[in-house]
């Protein structure tokens, strides 16, 4: 077997000892007689796995006690919409910072049902740069502020948590658990799996105490209640099993956090994925050949992006690092250029190889 370098953006590497996990316990799970994906949902095995996945999340996520910790399905799309869904009635004012694509979904989705505004945008620069934390000024009658951690289409990330005295709604999608986080700072944090959590199908949602209440708020004065499967209050009643959800991938996320955690959790992870951003950044400061699109205060760990000096060379770059066994690294169509995306998974080895072949281009074609 040969594993290729994978900068892929999501679904995306995955740790080769949690694949092969995951891959042992598909035709006969812990000696049951039945793999993983035959069992039933509300089976002892199954349950132990539910609550092994929301007390791993909860240990090194540190997601206070109060705090409810979901598994749903639809994406971080269908969270675009049944945040806002939840957590504020129909005219009520909620507030968006728009620093990319996935920001500007959840605002689109949250108009639909509550009077959003956009409060800050990065647009005019093609979303090169996110707020300062301190530099976001909600609207008094808004219920909320809502922000995106990480922009993986264009390789921007919050350096912290934002500053504001509203309650706080955060897409952690493309960064969660790659860093320590407060979560206690917001009120609900939302992530599809599949950038750090394992395979795509899942979405973890985490509740404060106060966004439960708004959601059951919610369901009481919405004309005819809110929608049972988008009703925060009852999936966290039922938890998480209010119907069948993706049982490969909540074992997957399990497996995941073990991983984390076997290797020292979110500091240790952070300091190797701060070591990787390094490496790479360096690369792109080096020389003049390589233009960052991020500005250097918003710059991201998870997903960097950067032009060549034509896009003749950087279709020849492209080609020549396939052939050089490197998948992933286009660009997203709003960007052009390249995106090397190195989420938890990748490995040290990964970024030192990229950033050697782009020395060898430089030298080559710079
Ligand atoms: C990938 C991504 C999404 C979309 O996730 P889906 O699970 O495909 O809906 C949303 N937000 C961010 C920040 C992402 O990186």
């Amino acid at each position: 077997m040969s594993r290729v370098h994978n900068f892929n953006a999501g679904p995306a590497v995955l740790p080769l000892s949690v694949v092969q996990e995951l891959a042992a316990a598909l035709p006969d799970y812990q000696g049951l007689g039945i793999g993983l994906m035959e069992m039933s949902h509300r089976s002892k095995p199954f349950e132990a796995i539910v609550n092994s996945a929301v007390a791993g999340l909860r240990r090194v996520l540190g997601v206070p006690d109060d705090y409810k910790i979901l598994f749903l399905q639809g994406g971080a799309s269908l969270q675009f919409y049944m945040h806002a869904l939840n957590l504020a009635l129909p005219g009520e004012g909620t507030d968006y910072v728009i620093t990319g694509t996935w920001a500007k979904k959840a605002y689109e989705e949250a108009k639909r049902c509550t009077a959003a505004a956009s409060v800050w945008s990065s647009k005019a620069t093609n979303f090169n740069a996110v707020p300062a934390l301190d530099a976001i000024t909600p609207r008094a009658e808004s219920v909320y502020l809502h922000y995106t951690s990480n922009n993986t289409i264009y390789g921007t990330q919050f350096q912290g948590t934002p500053k504001v005295d509203k309650p706080l709604i955060a897409d952690l999608s493309s960064d969660i658990a790659s860093r320590p986080v407060d979560v206690g700072a917001h009120a609900l944090i939302y992530a599809g799996a599949q950038k750090n959590l394992g395979p795509s199908g899942v979405t973890v949602v985490i509740l404060s105490p106060w966004a439960l209440e708004r959601s059951r708020l919610a369901n009481a004065t919405r004309p005819g209640g809110l929608p049972a499967m988008l009703d925060y209050a009852l999936q966290s009643e039922n938890g998480s099993l209010y119907n069948t959800p993706n049982t490969f991938g909540i074992f997957a996320l399990d497996r995941m956090i073990a991983w984390v955690e076997s290797l020292g959790g979110l500091s240790a992870i952070a300091a190797r994925n701060t070591d990787k951003a390094d490496r790479l950044y360096a690369e792109l400061d080096r020389s003049a050949f390589w233009r960052p699109h991020a500005e250097v205060a918003s710059r991201s760990q998870m997903n960097v992006t950067w032009r060549l000096p034509s896009e003749e060379l950087e279709k020849r770059f492209l080609t020549e690092a396939k052939a050089a066994n490197m998948v992933g690294l286009d660009g997203h169509r709003s960007v052009g250029g390249v995106r090397a995306s190195m989420y938890n998974a990748l490995e040290i080895e990964s970024v030192d190889f990229l950033v050697d072949f782009m020395r060898a281009f430089e030298a080559k074609h710079g």
